[in-house]
């Protein structure tokens, strides 16, 4: 058979036609600490980048102290399921991918140059149906403190409601085992403007550590 393309052609064609994705282990090596992003391009919804993310519960006691607490509107500091710390050797491989979207989808229209038009901030939050995500960028002094590493965190808190029923009910479902719709999973859309933050984040974070390092 003759083909006009090479197969190594033929595979980064389709690699680009199927929806790209990327895995991020976190520093701890816990399995169910990695995060997934990934690219779809949906007829209905269009294009859009997806975070997931494991939701990891702890034993029964522990529900009960979280779900109380969430009730009564105490939130905790490192979210309601495990956290991610994306490795700091990552940095790169995150910003490519979110920018190679933005080169080889079209539809996906990310602006980088008009910085001047928002607020930066080290945190950006996305809600999902159940959940809100926080990426929360930090410095860990304990870490490495000759080197004031910036760490970016990944923490997954059940959804605030305002009504102290809606509360209830939701903290005593996530007390007896209830995650989300997806199960033992959540995802969370990233729009343009999100995507176009998070690389900000990731960005300053990887400048920081570098700045620390060259001062060494
Ligand atoms: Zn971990």
């Amino acid at each position: 058979m003759e083909n006009e393309k090479s197969y190594e052609e033929f595979i980064e064609r389709e690699r680009n036609r199927l929806s790209p994705e990327e895995f991020f282990g976190c520093e701890c090596h816990s399995f169910e600490h990695v995060i997934r992003l990934a690219y779809s391009n949906d007829e209905v919804e269009g294009d859009e980048i997806y975070l997931d993310k494991c939701l990891v519960t702890n034993g029964f006691l522990e529900r009960l102290k979280d779900g109380l607490k969430y009730i009564f509107n105490i939130e905790r500091l490192y979210g309601d399921f495990d956290s991610t710390t994306i490795k700091y050797t990552d940095y790169d491989r995150m910003i490519s991918f979110l920018k190679k979207i933005r080169e080889t989808h079209s539809g996906y229209n990310l602006h980088f140059d008009d910085s001047s038009s928002y607020e930066f901030k080290r945190t950006l939050s996305v809600d999902s149906c159940d959940n809100t995500m926080r990426i929360v960028a930090s410095v860990v002094s304990d870490k490495m403190p000759w080197m004031n590493i910036q760490d970016i965190n990944v923490f997954i808190f059940l959804k605030r409601k305002k009504s102290f029923f809606k509360r209830f009910w939701k903290g005593i479902r996530y007390i007896f085992g209830y995650e989300c719709n997806y199960g033992l999973s959540d995802e969370f859309i990233i729009k343009e403007n999100e995507a176009k933050h998070l690389i900000k984040i990731i960005e300053n974070a990887a400048a920081n550590n570098k700045k620390h390092w060259e001062k060494l």
